[in-house]
Formats: C-alpha cells, sequence, structure tokens
C-alpha cells in the first residue's frame, strides 16, 4: 500500500529538536565522546552523545528539560512514577527516615523497622495466591535473579540436584543483570553478552495478533502455546525444569496482554510437571492493568512474585521478591541445615527505600489508586485504539494505563517496515516535538502514563499522538 521513499536512517535523538544543552560538548574537539557517561542501553551511546536530553525538574505528569522545556511523561519515567513528579508525602517519608536511621541493614537477625513493616503490608496486599515472605532487593533485576537463587536452593534441599532449568518466553523482558537479562527473550540483551545462559529456554510470545495460524481462535491459539510448553518440558525432561517466568503483561517486548485463556492453560501444564511459577510484576503491580496485581486480573497462582518500579513510585530504587510458604518453609528448614541462606544485598531492605515504599502502598490503598485507574481506562485505551485504522499502524493493544502500537505495513504482523525507515524513532522525535515523551522500540511505541494522570491530560496525551501520527503518516506516504 504504501509508497518507498529513500530514507537515511536517523535515531531519536537526531530527528528531535536540538538540545542547548549539549552545545558545548558537542563543540569540544572529543566530538561524539564529549559526554563522560556511559548511558544504559543507547546504540553505540551516540544518542547521549550527540544531543542528551537532560531533564531537570518533575511536577505531575510533566518533565522539563534544562531549557525549559515541558513534556508530558507518557512512559511514567521507565513504567514506574506512578504517583508522578512531585508526591511530598513520599518526599516527606524519605526526609523523616533519613533523619531518623538513613541506613542500618537487614543481614542475619537485625533489620530495621519499614522492612518490616513493608514485608507485612505486601503479604496483606497481595491476594492471588498465600505468601508468607518478602525478600527486598534493589531492582527488578535483582529480583529475578533472587528468583533463581530461590528456586535452585530449594530444589537442593528437596534433594533434586537437576531440576535447575527455567522456562521463560520470546520477547519477555526481566531486566539486565546476567540472569535477568538470560530469562529476559529479546535478541540485543543476548547478543555479545554470551547469553543467555544454558539453563535458560525459551517458549512462545503469547502474542496472538503476531503468531496465530490463519483461522485460529485466541482460544485456540493458547491451547496450542500450552501444548508447545508441555513439548518442551517432555523433550527436556520434567526433572530438570525448575520454573516458569512471565509478565501477566508483557511490557518492554511491546505491551503484550495474554490472549484468552493463555494463563489458565499454562498454569496447568506447569503445575502438572511440579514447575514453580514466577510471576515478574514489576511493571503491572499495583493498579497499572486496574487491579492492584496482575495476578488478580488473570488468575495466576503464582508460587513466587518479583516487584519493583511502582513499589515505590520509583522516589527510592527498590524491589522485592514474595515467596509462598510452600518455597520458604523449605528453605527455612535446609537454612537451618546449612547455617545461612547466603544471599543478599547491602541495601536489602533499605529503610530509607522501605519508609517511601510504605508510604506509596499506603496512598495507593488511601485514594484507591485501583478505581482510578479503572475510571481512567477507557478514556486512555478508547483514545489511542481510535487511531487503529491508520494504514502504518499493525496493532494497538493495552489494558488498564498500558498501551503499545506496532506499525506494519498492510496492517500485517508479516509486512514490518525497513528498519532503516525509522519509523518508530520519527514518531517518537515527533511526540517529542510537540512535548511529550513515549517510549520507542523499533517501529513499537509504548505509553503507561502515571496514575495520578487526568482525564484533561489524557486529552492532551491522545492529541499529541495523533499531531506525531499524521506527521509520521505523512512522511511514508
Ligand atoms: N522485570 C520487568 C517486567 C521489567 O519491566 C523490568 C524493567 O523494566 C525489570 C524486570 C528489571 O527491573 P530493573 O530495571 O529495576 O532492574
Amino acid at each position: 500500500v504504501l509508497g518507498a521513499p529513500l530514507w537515511a536512517r536517523w535515531n531519536s535523538a537526531e530527528a528531535s529538536v536540538q538540545q542547548d544543552v549539549s552545545a558545548t560538548e558537542l563543540k569540544d574537539d572529543k566530538g561524539f565522546k564529549g559526554h563522560s557517561m556511559l548511558a544504559p542501553f543507547t546504540a553505540g551511546w551516540q544518542t547521549t552523545d550527540l544531543h542528551p536530553l537532560v531533564i531537570e525538574k518533575s511536577e505531575g505528569c510533566y518533565l522539563y528539560d534544562t531549557n525549559g522545556k515541558k513534556y508530558l511523561d507518557s512512559l511514567a519515567g521507565l513504567w514506574c512514577t506512578a504517583l508522578g513528579g512531585n508526591e511530598h508525602r513520599l518526599v516527606d517519608a524519605a526526609t523523616t527516615q533519613l533523619k531518623t536511621l538513613p541506613f542500618y541493614h537487614s543481614f542475619w537477625n537485625r533489620t530495621t523497622k519499614p522492612s518490616l513493616d513493608l514485608a507485612k503490608e505486601l503479604l496483606e496486599i497481595f491476594t492471588a495466591s498465600k505468601m508468607a515472605k518478602v525478600f527486598f532487593t534493589n531492582s527488578g533485576s535483582e529480583a529475578n535473579d533472587t528468583q533463581v537463587k530461590l528456586v535452585w536452593y530449594y530444589n537442593n534441599a528437596l534433594g533434586r540436584p537437576n531440576k535447575k532449568k527455567f522456562i521463560a518466553r520470546s520477547k519477555a523482558y526481566h531486566g539486565s543483570t546476567l540472569i535477568a537479562a538470560s530469562l529476559s527473550g529479546l535478541t540485543p540483551l543476548h547478543q555479545k553478552f554470551d547469553l543467555p545462559a544454558p539453563f535458560v529456554l525459551h517458549t512462545d510470545c503469547p502474542h496472538y495478533w503476531r503468531y496465530h495460524l490463519p483461522g485460529e481462535t485466541e482460544e485456540e491459539f493458547s491451547t496450542r502455546l500450552a501444548n508447545n510448553l508441555e513439548n518442551l518440558i517432555l523433550k527436556e525432561g520434567p526433572e530438570t525444569i525448575a520454573a516458569f517466568i512471565a509478565e501477566p503483561v508483557m511490557g518492554a517486548g511491546g505491551v503484550i496482554p495474554p490472549p484468552a485463556t493463555y494463563f489458565e492453560k499454562i498454569q496447568a501444564v506447569v503445575k502438572k510437571y511440579d514447575i514453580l511459577f514466577i510471576a515478574d510484576e514489576v511493571i503491572c503491580a499495583f493498579g497499572r492493568l486496574g487491579t492492584m496485581f496482575g495476578c488478580d486480573k488473570y488468575n495466576i497462582k503464582p508460587d513466587l512474585v518479583s516487584l519493583a518500579k511502582a513499589l515505590s513510585s520509583a522516589y527510592m530504587p527498590i524491589g522485592a521478591v514474595l515467596v509462598s510458604p510452600k518455597v520458604s518453609d523449605v528453605i527455612h528448614s535446609q537454612s537451618n541445615e546449612l547455617g545461612n541462606f547466603s544471599h543478599g544485598f547491602t541495601y536489602s531492605g533499605h529503610p530509607v527505600a522501605c519508609a517511601v515504599a510504605l508510604e506509596t502502598v499506603k496512598i495507593y490503598k488511601e485514594r484507591n489508586i485501583i478505581e482510578q485507574v479503572k475510571s481512567l481506562s477507557p478514556k486512555f485505551q478508547d483514545g489511542i485504539k481510535a487511531f487503529s485504522n491508520s494504514p502504518i499502524i499493525g496493532e494497538i493493544r493495552g489494558t488498564g494505563l498500558i498501551s503499545g502500537t506496532e506499525f506494519t505495513d498492510n496492517k500485517s504482523p508479516n509486512e514490518s517496515f525497513p528498519p532503516e525507515w525509522g519509523i518508530g524513532a520519527y514518531f517518537g522525535a515527533e511526540c517529542e516535538k510537540h512535548g511529550m515523551l513515549v517510549r520507542v522500540s523499533g517501529d513499537n511505541i509504548m505509553m503507561c502514563p502515571p496514575f495520578i494522570i487526568t482525564p484533561d491530560q489524557l486529552d492532551e496525551l491522545i492529541s499529541i499522538y495523533g499531531k506525531a501520527l499524521k506527521a509520521t503518516e505523512e512522511r511514508v506516504q
């Protein structure tokens, strides 16, 4: 359908409004390598080297760069600042804790009150399955690395030294430490890093639009994926498979909600072979999908859960692992024999991070954040999905306050635009020009605004999305 203009490849920084902030550094004779920071996830780091967008201030759902330009933050930082940029109660919680006890650790039998209180609170609000213990980390990646150690320790304790393999899914994102990157199912996280680690296997990505067979219903697609999972387990030997890990809605892989009956069928397979189910709720938890946890929405009954991001609304780095009694009882008795469960981080249960997270959860409850997300969700989802008939959009998907747009030609999952056209990057740059920051990954656009976004701000988000889409369509035709 569409013409094929010869475009030079550009990245979002090159196509974006030039940032004065980098001017002096660009002029220096170090040229491309003018910045001293090694930025995460940038190609050759040139994005940051050329025109870094330096964010200086935040206010609610808005960010301001060093030139004073205002942006609507459609991604809540990196899927995390759920309460927006200036929630004073969180600042007060941090300040009070910093003044009282800025740090004490939680090793051995020593700990602090905020970490005990937060653990208790998390066990109370997670009701999808019974959880007994909470292990604190500093990030989602550390939470998922911790999952692997817990599961291995558990199976060693049970005298099952061969039951160690993990099954994750293609297009999953579980973090970027060695093990979390291995669990992730995104090629760039593996390439040139000698990953994934050999104990990690990947099964199908549950993306119905992209992968269903002609005439296959969502339910049939889910059955096929559950059968594929079972066949993989049988091929490897069920006695070698320890755990299955999944995000309730896949986030960084392109915002992919599960097809109908998917988790029901996958859980049945996993259970049949005594394989632990780990729910990676790092993005989905605390209301993002319109339920307190993604597990509530999809009736997932996990043995282990990973949390981070909205746990503290990103005001302090903190992650957590919820451990079911099935696992924690075994670990408990094993560590009594060995003397120690020798795993932990200096900052596991950092009192300031825990105090902030405790206040965050309190705010979610007090302000009934679930109802708030539920009431905003139709406006957000319908507003964006109204653009579905654009000739350059293959699919728009999402639920609650999370949305993904995939650009393809002819509405077909099999007709991607040539990567050198940089469609996604162009769209992202247009959003930026109009005062909104989105997440671009190839030709996928992702949005996940703060829970506190107002209906008027949602109108603004949808309007900027529309303008950027129009400009991108014009560029293509
Ligand atoms: N798990 C999921 C589902 C994520 O989306 C992320 C980060 O985006 C992680 C884990 C890793 O979290 P962190 O970046 O805090 O290590």
